[in-house]
């Protein structure tokens, strides 16, 4: 009861202070924005030990992922200004004299829940939008990333007033008592099915939602392709983070011809990535629980192991393992992998591959590897996906001007640069019309004006 109390106290605060106008001022948001780009810089060690404590992130894979916030941060600086300015808008001849624009302005307080895989980043790169944007925030990390929670609480308590920027920490129930309350907006990035949670509960509140789901995120691999680079860059992006990462290919379906030559390029790269035991490797991250540890071992198929398949429950291990002749109905296939295992599926024809893609939920990420233009432009025609990217993986992540987000069961909104703005935006449409002349013509009587309105309009 007291931590409801709290948390309406803290949106009724943080409600007051949005409508003094403060945040509205584009130099406040500047402002604010320079504060949490300094806030992230001064405290790079605790949240790369924070990620070590939660995941074993290596230290890299941490710098490249989480604290590349700060990249976000600085452009969000550099373009707020052309962001926020009011656009014109044409107006057709009919309501001369006037004239139209469209003036982006703040929702109001906004809710921010984080998932626990990349558990700073993706509550940090919503709110540089939701700052630029001028909105108030309550953020809600992820309760499974427990010193990234903590850190993630103690760095904004220190920056911000807690009537601007806000953090309450807990898991489902502190999350459902937040979803209860009205907000302007809440961004969500989780599962599937939690995302229906969400937006359920949203909607007794008319609240609008971006929600930033999962999924299977498919990986073709054609015959006409540089093999080498190819298992190069589906083994960095599989095994990231240790397979915990949203847009990771979740599965590969693989020309026949050339299934045996990828595997042992694959297991070449593991190789070099991770040397012979990964277990002792540096830059191999751990899973984040023993619930999702044994979710995982469940996944594995022992008689289909073809690389790796060594776990120790006690240190969250799983080594990066690759099963082959795997079936569309096996389990592995049946919920989204989120863990170092990378189911394998031959194809003769690419059709199959492509009717198997869209038998299934839109996925929020779709990898094609080939050099045949046609069948890059054939994947991009026939099939839907949150985005694309051909021949790489992940990446299609760090590129700015790229809205990212899902489509169907993998999520709805989009965010990353402008589109971080827009997100936490309301576009305000305003025609200004002139008092220098006034046309009788739609005023009533409408007597004998009908033939006149049909022509102008026509
Ligand atoms: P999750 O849905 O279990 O949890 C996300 C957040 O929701 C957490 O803060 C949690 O406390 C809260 N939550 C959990 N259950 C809830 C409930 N019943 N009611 C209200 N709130 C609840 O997700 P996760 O396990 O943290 O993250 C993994 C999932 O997130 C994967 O499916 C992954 O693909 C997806 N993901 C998506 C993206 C993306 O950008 N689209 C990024 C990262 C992760």
């Amino acid at each position: 009861m007291k931590t409801q109390v709290s948390i309406t106290d803290i949106i009724a605060r943080q409600r007051e202070f949005f409508n003094t106008g403060t945040t509205k001022d584009i130099d406040f948001r500047l402002k604010q924005l320079k504060v949490l780009k300094q806030a992230v810089s001064e405290n790079q060690e605790a949240i790369l030990q924070a990620l070590k404590a939660d995941l074993g992130k290596p230290e890299f894979e941490a710098y490249g992922t989480e604290i590349s916030t700060i990249k976000e941060i600085a452009r969000a600086i550099k373009h707020l200004k052309t962001w926020a300015k009011p656009q014109k808008a044409p107006v057709s001849l009919q309501f001369f004299p006037a004239s139209a624009q469209i003036y982006p302005e703040p929702l109001g307080v906004v809710l921010i829940i984080g998932p626990w895989n990349y558990p700073f980043h993706l509550v940090f790169s919503p709110l540089v939008g939701a700052i630029a944007a001028g909105n108030c925030a309550i953020i809600k990390p992820s309760e499974l990333a427990p010193q990234t929670s903590l850190i993630i609480s103690k760095i904004l308590q220190k920056y911000f007033d807690p009537a601007y920027i806000n953090v309450v920490e807990g898991g489902v129930e502190t999350s459902q008592q937040l979803l209860a309350e009205k907000f302007d907006h809440v961004f969500f990035t989780g599962g599937t099915a939690v995302g229906k949670i969400v937006m359920e509960a949203a909607a007794k509140n008319l609240t609008p939602v971006t929600l930033e789901l999962g999924g299977k995120s498919p990986c073709i691999v054609d015959s006409d392709t540089n093999l080498e680079h190819t298992a190069t860059r589906i083994t960095w992006g599989k095994f990231l983070n240790a397979g915990q990462t949203c847009i990771a290919p979740d599965y590969l379906l693989v020309d026949r011809k050339i299934k045996e030559n990828l595997l042992v390029e694959i297991q070449k790269r593991l190789q070099e990535f991770y040397g012979d035991n990964p277990a002792t490797s540096p830059d191999y991250a751990r899973i984040v629980n023993q619930r999702h540890f044994d979710r995982l071992v469940n996944l594995i198929d022992n008689d289909k192991i073809r690389i790796g398949g060594e776990t120790n429950r006690e240190e969250r291990y799983i080594a990066p393992t690759v099963l082959d002749n795997v079936s569309l109905t096996d389990p592995v296939m049946e919920e989204e992998i989120f863990g170092p295992i990378l189911p394998v599926i031959e194809y003769t024809d690419v059709r199959e591959a492509i009717n198997f893609i869209n038998s299934r939920p839109k996925p929020l990420a779709l990898y094609l590897f080939t050099n045949n233009k046609s069948l890059q432009q054939q994947v991009l025609q026939v099939t839907s996906s949150g985005g694309v990217c051909i021949n790489d993986t992940v990446l299609q992540f760090g590129v700015s001007s790229l809205p990212f987000g899902g489509v169907g069961d993998s999520g709805m909104g989009k965010y990353h640069g402008k589109a971080s703005f827009d997100t936490f935006s309301h576009y305000k449409s305003v025609l200004h019309r002139s008092f220098l002349f006034n046309s009788k013509l739609f005023y009533p009587p409408y007597q004998s004006k009908l033939s006149l309105l049909k022509r102008f309009l026509g």
